[in-house]
């Protein structure tokens, strides 16, 4: 029998053999600790010390307020008995999104159906000062969707039907709780565009990607979610639900609330129902895989390429170990020369395929002016897949290799190759490793920092500053320090450095409009 103190004045005990998920997993890290410290460690409370602060699995400790079996009666009786989860499995399976190795249990689970039993739950919640945590599928990469102060984690995955497909107006009506690419591909058969495609689109919710107003691949040459949002229901923290626009392309009426909740992380309201436009589908792509000795050249080209009148619908960059780690994971038969450094990953659609042709061959003949090696050119659609799939899946592929921070910066485009360099002699000075991969169309660079051999002290003391120093650059280059994963709890932290006294007042006084009593995904975005 094994007991950890986890929480102040509470215990778990967990049989060796343990019977939960939860507990498998406390087991597992305590014993990884163990093998990697020896037996020498004697005391279980030094242990869940250790455990806690060293490797970043937290548990809810900080919430104001204790919940009572009296609530958890009232949101039962909104939501019935089996839509309210309280045990262990399903507070540890809510516990972490997919940033770091970060867990924060909820008090409780709330999975609602509709807009109206939300604005009751948030009724209850307000009244009760209860934080609640919004969630869409948890693949979030700042911890927006961490349940950081316990309380009410809501998730939203029942909401999850296209409520219409308007094809006259091409706009589609849904629920946020939707898979992105079940969403794309059910517009996809009636010849219909939804163009923003996060990597993780197999699992992420589209009512995740509004409140992230996330990119993908396609930004470069379609925009991202805030570019396809016409109209949002919205449940503010009061209860109140309310539409923030209209169904029209242009709209120049008031302010636009519509765009205000894009991107605002699920911190002013719980997006119900969107209207989003789309456009019709193009019908040829051509893809290449353009390898680099140099990482440097490959995204000096990135800007060339738009300056010589290309536009891609893809423009990817990975360094070495991106691509060599991605291979690993995924089955394929793109060979890595042992001299190149990086690829790009370069795709154009459209409607003429010998357009297309014309422009796949004056992107390559400019590619060679900036050190290419042998360019792979897909021959068919299963080779496109492979390929995207290795790009999709590199994120995976570095997490699975080692433990990694990531960060999200985005420069204008032509200054990347000064921000590689500058992030590589940052790595130098603060002897950390990093892997860059991302968006380079779009100015978009993923920094992952690996944690290798760096000793506690380095990885979650002196790596900050080093941290800091790469946004530092970022904004000196003109960028910031999120292109499309968000500030969430993770970047908050960093927000100084992008936005001056002014600008944070102003965003924490439209906070507290919409969520007077700060119930509302607290702590995220800033304090
Ligand atoms: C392998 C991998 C690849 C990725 N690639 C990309 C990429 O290419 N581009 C990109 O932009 N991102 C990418 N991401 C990050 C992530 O997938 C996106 O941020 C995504 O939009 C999150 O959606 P989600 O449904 O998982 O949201 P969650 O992680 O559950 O939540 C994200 C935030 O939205 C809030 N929220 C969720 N639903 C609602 C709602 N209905 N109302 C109000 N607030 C809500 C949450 O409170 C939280 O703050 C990637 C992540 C992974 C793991």
């Amino acid at each position: 029998m094994l007991r950890l103190n986890y929480l102040p004045g509470a215990a778990i005990e967990a049989s060796l053999i343990p019977a939960t998920t939860y507990q498998r997993a406390l087991l597992n890290k305590i014993s990884t600790i163990i093998c990697q410290y020896g037996p020498g460690v004697q005391h279980i409370a030094e242990l869940s010390d250790f455990y806690s602060t060293k490797h970043n699995l937290m548990m809810a400790t900080a919430s104001p307020f204790t919940l009572a079996s009296q609530h958890i009666d009232e949101f039962k009786k909104i939501l019935g008995d089996k839509y309210v989860f309280i045990d262990e499995d399903s507070l540890y399976n809510y516990s972490h999104d997919e940033t770091e190795d970060f867990h924060f249990l909820p008090d409780v689970v709330l999975k609602p159906r509709t807009a109206e039993e939300i604005s009751g739950i948030l009724k209850i919640c307000n009244q009760y000062r209860i934080p609640v945590t919004p969630r869409g599928a948890g693949t979030g990469l700042s911890g927006g969707a961490l349940p950081h102060l316990g309380g009410v984690l809501l998730s939203t995955e029942r909401m999850n039907r296209i409520l219409d497909v308007d094809e006259k107006n091409l706009q589609v009506t849904t629920e946020p709780g939707i898979i992105t690419e079940v969403l794309q591909m059910e517009l996809k058969e009636k010849g219909l565009f939804y163009p923003p495609d996060p990597s993780s689109r197999g699992s992420c919710f589209i009512g995740g990607n509004i409140s992230e107003n996330s990119g993908g691949p396609k930004a470069v040459k379609y925009g991202v979610v805030k570019d396809y949002v016409l109209n949002l229901e919205v449940v503010l923290p009061t209860g109140e639900i309310m539409w923030t626009g209209a169904n029209v392309l242009k709209n120049a009426t008031g302010y636009n609330l519509t765009q205000l909740i894009v991107g605002s992380e699920g911190t002013l309201g719980i997006v119900t129902k969107i209207v989003l436009k789309l456009l019709p589908l193009p019908k040829h792509d051509l893809l290449m895989l353009v390898p680099f000795r140099s990482a440097e050249n490959a995204c000096a080209l990135v800007a060339a390429i738009f300056h010589a009148g290309y536009m891609p619908s893809g423009l990817e960059f990975m360094e070495r170990d991106a691509l060599e780690w991605a291979s690993q994971f995924v089955e394929t038969s793109v060979k890595i020369d042992d001299d190149v450094q990086a690829h790009l990953l370069i795709e154009v659609d459209g409607n003429n395929p010998e357009v297309l042709m014309q422009e796949i061959e004056g992107i390559s003949v400019l590619a060679t002016e900036f050190g290419c090696g042998e360019i792979l050119f897909a021959e068919d659609e299963q080779q496109k897949a492979e390929l995207w799939k290795m790009r999709r899946r590199v994120g995976e592929a570095v997490k699975a290799h080692s433990i990694y921070k990531e960060e999200d910066t985005v420069v204008p485009r032509a200054e990347l190759p000064v921000l590689l360099k500058g992030v590589k002699d940052i790595g130098k000075k603060y002897g950390f490793h990093s892997v860059c991969y991302g968006h380079a169309g779009d100015g978009n660079l993923h920094v992952n920092i690996i944690r290798r051999d760096l000793t506690e002290e380095q990885w979650n003391g002196s790596l900050k500053e080093g941290i800091r120093e790469i946004f530092e650059l970022v904004k000196r280059l003109g960028g910031t320090i999120s292109g499309e994963h968000g500030i969430g709890l993770v970047q908050k932290e960093y927000m100084d450095i992008i936005f001056n006294d002014t600008q944070m007042r102003l965003m924490k006084e439209i906070k507290k409009i919409f969520d007077p009593n700060n119930i509302l995904n607290a702590g995220k975005i800033f304090d």
